[in-house]
């Protein structure tokens, strides 16, 4: 193919994937063009439903005020629809191929900033909303890294369905841990629906969700940075009862006497319930009162 012809075919491509519904042919020919076999190291799959992207769109209620920042841009296509409508759109992309491509599809647009880098090395820039389908496979440090110090008003995530499950799971269940427990003390977490694994391409192994986070916007307080610490050692045993991880950890982590750890279990409620029924709040009455006693 000669270099015209590469010309021609992107300015076209640049326009129609705005325009056109049929995504999964331009990203292929965008992948071709560009000699990009997509990662999966760096979980890339990337959105060929127009469906989804408004739906993303709306749910993000964007104003020409706005700042958005977007969190692995791929080859654009959302990053696109985001900067028709924001006052300005802060891209972060860490595969070099990736930014050659973002540097094109994007070139009429003066109000995207492209970041090249690691979103896990980057600090985050102060913006309204994040608007992203994200890496899933580091969805848990992402996650964590958004709501410890929000510094956003919400945000509209894609991520892999079993990961947003666990973000709203209800005490009791399978997918109900450490990670759900963390999610409603930092943030208010809405999961708005499920989506097929084909509306990106080429396809992750399992169908994914959107979800809105609403950051509290608050800092934790020292219990609830204790009780972040303690539920790793109580989810390691979420089948027992409370009173078993509780002792290990006060015998074989804090080392204290088994005479003190037992004083300290008599103050305690919840002793004869199972890890996993527990809600966040009650945990969060354990966690105080095992902080008092150590202090
Ligand atoms: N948002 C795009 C692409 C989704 S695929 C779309 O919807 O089409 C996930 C993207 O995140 C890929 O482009 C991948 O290269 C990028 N990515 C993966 N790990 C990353 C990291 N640590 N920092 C920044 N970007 C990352």
């Amino acid at each position: 193919m000669g270099k015209i012809n590469i010309g021609f075919l992107l300015s076209e491509l640049s326009v129609m994937s705005y325009f056109s519904s049929d995504l999964l042919s331009e990203t292929k020919r965008l992948l071709k063009l560009f000699n990009i076999k997509p990662k999966k190291s760096l979980s890339q799959s990337f959105v060929v439903s127009i469906n989804l992207i408004r739906d993303i769109i709306d749910l993000s209620a964007i104003s020409p005020s706005d700042v958005v920042l977007e969190i692995g841009a791929g080859l654009g296509t959302l990053t696109q629809f985001l900067a028709e409508r924001a006052g300005k759109v802060i891209a972060i992309e860490v595969d070099s191929r990736l930014l050659k491509v973002l540097r094109w599809v994007l070139r009429d647009y003066d109000n995207v900033d492209l970041i090249h880098g690691d979103v896990l090395k980057i600090d985050f820039p102060l913006v309204d909303k994040v608007v992203s389908n994200l890496p899933f496979k580091i969805s848990s440090p992402i996650t964590f890294k958004l709501i410890e110090e929000p510094k956003f008003n919400f945000a509209v995530l894609t991520y892999q369905r079993e990961f947003a499950d666990r973000l709203v799971a209800e005490p009791g269940t399978s997918q109900y841990g450490r990670l759900t427990v963390a999610a409603s003390l930092f943030a208010r977490v809405e999961l708005v629906r499920y989506a097929s694994r084909f509306c990106f391409y080429p396809p992750p192994s399992v169908d994914v969700a959107v979800v809105k986070i609403y950051p509290k916007m608050k800092s934790l307080s020292d219990d609830e940075r204790f009780l972040l610490e303690l539920l790793r050692y109580l989810f390691s045993q979420r089948n027992r009862k409370l009173r078993s991880p509780l002792l290990h950890y006060l015998v074989k982590v804090r080392n204290l006497s088994k005479g003190r750890s037992m004083r300290i279990l008599s103050n305690i409620p919840y002793l004869e319930d199972r890890v996993r029924d527990l809600s966040p709040n009650q945990f969060l009455e354990v966690a105080k009162i095992v902080r008092r006693e150590l202090m």
